[in-house]
């Protein structure tokens, strides 16, 4: 080990977070002790004319620049690094392979505080339990106290201590009624310590007896803990992957490990985190946006330190420090929220891959309509497909049909026959779920007098009508109006609203089902911290009817008593220029209707289209996502497109609408320079919305069927591309295996 004190001075190589693609060198700061620090360590180093956070790489003889004109670190942060070697190189490795600054990608893998320098201080949280009398005292006799209420109930239905962190997730308010319910004695301060892993404790007995199919996916699984491996668990909605993944999660507790568990967006599905508290007794940890930093900074050292067995939480919780890594499991592998859309643009599925296979560990992936990508792994024998035809317990797939609209006459979007079947439904008690992927009242507001649109003036975009609030709103950059009455163009027209979202099929649902009662699940309706949750309790409870909404609708939910879903637009998805759009559409079809028909009772799906002979959706009728999957794979490899081929795109914005002339012509040059491969260059072109946010848009595409020779080409261009000076009056970025190219 290199020892400060002899003579000749050693140089700190280290990772700073600033945008630009290279890293620093610095002196030993003046008072190192006697032991060099470790790689991963955070330092504080003048940088300009301030001070950042550094992260030490590695220490080495001497520089390549002048010593003279090296400066000093001012100060070591960690006595000992927080990240493991092995996730320093997946850090090193994901900076080089997404081309993303290093310093960055680095600094990404910290929660906030810890990230700005704060020292490392973790603080046991307070628990709160029931305490006999709780236990023995019904939720019924706080019937006066509804907040204390349902505090209360809350402990009752997890069967364990709960941590201020996990109430703050539940409820925001939660402290008055805590405090309410210490005074009468039906809680109390929990000083027992549920983090340490005792392993007669870890589960509570409540698993499911599963079927073979579940049984040989959790042994497969199983039985290659402790080394690399990736499984592809596809299992039809309801087949019950859950129930899989717990089971498997109880073995690797058992192994004292740990497990990470990436889920698209925790707080859509708060049924989810429900399951697993009422399965392990251990403690959850929680990491997802809606944390404050704090707890997310908690969890995150829980997990680090090994205080904590499981987290569940979203793709920035990938990176998440694990002392004894066990498995990582990814949860509907095909969502694309797995893939970061704007700065380090990371794809946490294949980072999750990697890392699996530098920690020695399994990694499952589980959906019921796996990414083609994953199917195409599947083929080629790298991952192992798991498969659950069927779903659990009694309950049958739904069947899907098509309802053909054509000359059909329509109110608001829903056909007659439509309206037909849902009173049929409803008439049997059950419920209907509506999906149209369209929040607002209408997507353009025309007038009929002259044809005057009302259009964003930031984005090549219409606003939307949005009739409860009386505002006009761009969907692209947020700007926002008043809902005008009068055509500015013409100023006698009538104004008339075109197209429909979700807002306007609630109020036709007011008028054709008075007596029942709808709800509308929507980004809109679901704004208030807690709204989605009891929305979800009420439609569960029985005391919701019709259930409308758009894709937040696709996600996990588990609605036992819907057995009518229909798509109300589902030829809009059908005519899109993205190679990836049917992908998408067939994914969200299937995952929409397996909403239906959970339990006992038989559900049936309904797709109103203008386009009933459409392949696409002829064969996901008749032969199910697998075959549709199949084709589409053929599709992409006669066209040879993802995943045969390997795309990056270089995006380009500017407020100035000749920059992106001259940094492409820049760029172009440096290309023609560095293209040894057979990497195919699209463009530039202006991207399919040329204007967002007042800033025109390109994009520049390079694709190549040999990934490698794609990569040896970013490799010399994109440091090259950051130094030029036209690169200083447009805001570019790249993005390595985009899921969207717009
Ligand atoms: P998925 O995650 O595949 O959609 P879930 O795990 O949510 O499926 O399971 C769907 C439903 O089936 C749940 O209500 C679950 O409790 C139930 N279930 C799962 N496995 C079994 C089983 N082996 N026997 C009976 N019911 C089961
Ligand atoms: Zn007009
Ligand atoms: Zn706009």
């Amino acid at each position: 080990m290199a020892n400060l004190s002899s003579g000749e001075e050693l140089i700190f190589r280290v990772a700073i977070p600033v945008p630009v693609y290279r890293i620093f060198d610095y002196l030993p700061p003046d008072n190192a002790g006697l032991e060099s620090p470790k790689p991963g360590v955070r330092l504080e180093v003048p940088f300009g004319s301030g001070k950042k956070i550094a992260f030490l790489l590695e220490i080495v003889q001497r520089s390549e620049v002048d010593t003279g004109k090296l400066k000093r670190v001012a100060r070591i942060l960690d006595n000992k690094p927080l990240l493991s070697a092995k996730d320093l190189r997946l850090l090193l490795w994901a900076g080089n392979y997404y081309h993303h600054p290093l310093g960055e990608v680095i600094s990404f893998a910290f929660p906030a505080a810890l990230r700005q320098g704060k020292p490392v201080a973790v603080q046991t949280e307070k628990r709160y339990a029931l305490t006999d009398l709780g236990k023995s005292t019904l939720g019924e006799q706080l019937q006066r106290t509804p907040r204390q209420k349902s505090v209360f109930e809350k402990f009752h239905v997890s069967q364990a201590s709960l941590s201020e962190a996990e109430l703050s997730a539940w409820d925001g308010n939660w402290r008055p009624a805590v405090k309410q319910l210490i005074a009468r004695q039906l809680l109390r301060i929990d000083l027992s310590d549920t983090r340490v892993n005792r392993p007669e404790a870890l589960v509570r007995n409540n698993a499911l007896q599963c079927n073979p199919q579940q049984q040989s996916a959790i042994g497969a699984v199983c039985s290659g803990l402790g080394r690399f491996g990736v499984f592809l668990l596809e299992g039809v909605t309801g087949s019950g992957k859950t129930e899989v993944y717990l089971q498997i999660i109880r073995s690797v507790l058992e192994r004292g490990q740990q497990v990470l568990v990436l889920v698209p967006e925790i707080t859509l599905t708060p049924q989810l985190e429900g399951r697993f508290r009422q399965r392990f007794a251990v403690s959850i940890a929680l990491s997802h946006s809606k944390l404050t930093d704090k707890q997310r900074q908690a969890a995150w050292l829980q997990m680090q330190q090994g205080e904590c067995s499981i987290m569940l939480g979203t793709r920035s919780a990938l990176f998440t420090p694990l002392k004894n890594p066990g498995l990582i499991i990814l949860d509907e592998e095909h969502d694309s929220s797995f893939k970061q859309q704007d700065g380090f643009r990371f794809s946490a599925r294949d980072i999750a891959v990697v890392r699996g296979k530098l920690l020695h560990i399994p990694v499952l992936l589980g959906s019921a309509t796996p990414s083609l990508e994953s199917l195409h792994n599947a083929d080629k024998q790298r991952y192992r497909l798991l498969h659950l035809p069927d779903r659990a317990g009694n309950a049958t797939e739904p069947v899907l049909q098509l309802m053909d609209i054509r000359n059909k006459r329509m109110q608001e979007g829903l056909s007659e026959s439509l309206v037909e079947e849902i009173r049929l439904t409803l008439a049997k008690n059950e419920q209907v779920l509506l999906f149209l992927n369209r929040r607002g009242f209408a997507p353009t507001l025309i007038c009929h007098g002259c044809g005057w649109v009302a259009r964003c003036q930031r984005c090549d975009a219409n606003l939307v009508i949005h009739f409860d609030e009386e505002r006009l709103r761009c969907h692209h950059c947020g700007k926002e109006q008043r809902l005008i009455n009068q055509c500015p163009a013409c100023k006698a027209g009538e104004l008339t609203p075109l197209g429909l979202g979700t807002e306007r099929v609630e109020k036709v649902l007011a008028e054709l089902f008075a007596g029942n009662v709808s709800v509308r699940l929507d980004r809109d309706s679901t704004q208030r911290k807690g709204s989605l949750e009891s929305y979800l309790q009420q439609i569960n409870q029985g005391e919701v009817d019709i259930i409308l909404g758009t894709q937040m609708l696709a996600k996990g939910h588990h609605f036992p008593n819907v057995t009518l879903v229909a798509i109300l637009d589902v030829d809009s998805g059908l005519f899109s220029i993205d190679f990836r759009a049917a992908e998408k559409l067939a994914q969200m079809i299937v995952q929409v209707s397996g909403r239906a028909g959970r339990a006992e009772k038989p559900g049936k799906v309904i797709m109103q289209t203008r386009q009933p002979e459409h392949p696409l959706l002829t064969t996901l009728i008749r032969q199910g996502y697998r075959s549709f999957a199949k084709s589409a794979l053929a599709e992409r490899k006669e066209a040879l497109l993802p995943p045969f081929s390997y795309q990056a795109l270089l995006r380009v914005q500017s407020a100035d609408a000749d920059a992106p002339e001259h940094f492409f012509q820049a760029v172009s040059a440096l290309v023609q320079k560095f293209n040894t491969g057979q990497n195919q260059v699209m463009g530039p072109v202006s991207a399919p919305m040329a204007r967002r946010a007042g800033l025109y848009r390109y994009q520049l595409l390079f694709q190549n069927t040999r990934r490698q020779e794609l990569h040896v080409l970013l490799d010399s261009l994109i440091p090259e591309i950051a130094k030029l000076k036209q690169a200083k009056n447009v805001r570019w970025s790249l993005d390595v295996d985009p899921v969207d190219l717009y």
